[in-house]
């Protein structure tokens, strides 16, 4: 065990939508009982990545003793795709374009590689 940083998930806060599922490529998140859970310690990287798709601000990182993050026991866990992540502007879904989370005005979107220059710029 050591003391890090690790995604931590308020399940009072918690609706179980599983947006956070999909964007976690280390695969360490998954829907039990209806709330989302971090299924193991050592697939976390507390990288936080997840944090900005979640609608409900039920996300948080914390600083905790676990187990290491485990890169290898990471990189085999099965990939995800969500068909439902798709580019606030244009529509494409994660399978024809770089997607990346942001927020605005208390709601939290995708947006692709493509649209995010004229996000950025108007
Ligand atoms: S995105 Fe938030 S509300 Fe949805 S399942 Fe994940 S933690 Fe729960």
């Amino acid at each position: 065990m050591v003391n890090r940083t690790i995604v931590r998930i308020d399940e009072e806060k918690c609706t179980g939508c599983g947006k956070c599922i999909a964007p976690c490529a280390e695969g360490a998140i998954e829907l039990v009982n209806g709330k989302a859970k971090v299924v193991s310690d050592e697939l976390c990287d507390g990288m936080g990545f997840c944090i900005g798709v979640c609608p409900v601000d039920a996300i948080s990182i914390e600083q905790r003793q676990a187990l290491e993050f485990n890169p290898e026991k990471a990189e085999a866990q099965p990939k995800k795709t969500d068909i439902s992540i798709q580019c606030c502007k244009c529509g494409c879904g994660e399978e024809s374009a770089y997607l990346l989370p942001v927020r605005h005005g208390m709601e939290s979107q995708w947006i692709c590689t493509r649209c995010l220059p004229q996000l950025i710029h108007g």
